[in-house]
C-alpha cells in the first residue's frame, strides 16, 4: 500500500517529533545500558539501522522509566509492533457485555515510525505535488 495523498503529514510530523523528544531521554540511556539487540529476533544494530531498534516498556507504561531500567526492552521495529499487537489482542478478546464500546487507548508509538522509514527509503522518486 503506498497512498499517495498526504494528509495529516503536519500532525505526523508533530506527533513523531514529539515522540522522538520524549523518547530521547530514555533511548540513549537503554542504549547504553543494554547491547544493541533485539530481544526478540536477535538481530544486532549498528550505525545507521540503530534507528530501527526501540525501547519497548515492558508493563507498556510509557511513564515508568526507572533508572535501572528495569522496565525496559530493545526491540526492532517489527518485533515492537507484534509485541503491541499481542497485548491488544489479549485486552480485546473476551466477551464485551453491553456492547460498551470502550474507547481503547493504544499507545503506539511507532506506527508512522515505519512509514516513513519505507518513505524515506523511496523519497528520490517522489517529487509529486498535488496541490495547485
Ligand atoms: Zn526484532
Ligand atoms: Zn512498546
Amino acid at each position: 500500500m503506498s497512498p499517495k495523498k498526504r494528509r495529516e503529514t503536519d500532525n505526523l510530523d508533530q506527533a513523531l517529533a514529539e515522540v522522538r523528544r520524549r523518547e530521547k531521554t530514555y533511548r540513549e540511556r537503554a542504549l547504553k545500558m543494554y547491547p544493541r539487540i533485539c530481544a526478540r529476533c536477535g538481530r544486532e544494530f549498528t550505525g545507521e539501522r540503530l534507528r530501527e531498534l526501540t525501547v519497548h516498556h515492558i508493563d507498556h507504561d510509557h511513564e515508568n522509566n526507572p533508572r535501572d531500567g528495569s522496565n525496559w526492552e530493545l526491540l526492532c521495529l517489527y518485533c515492537h509492533e507484534n509485541e503491541h499487537l499481542r497485548y491488544l489482542d489479549a485486552e480485546s478478546y473476551g466477551p464485551q457485555p453491553g456492547g460498551e464500546n470502550k474507547p481503547v487507548s493504544t499507545y503506539k508509538p511507532f506506527a508512522g515510525l515505519e512509514a516513513l522509514l519505507n518513505q524515506e527509503e523511496h523519497s528520490a522518486n517522489d517529487a509529486s505535488d498535488e496541490s495547485t
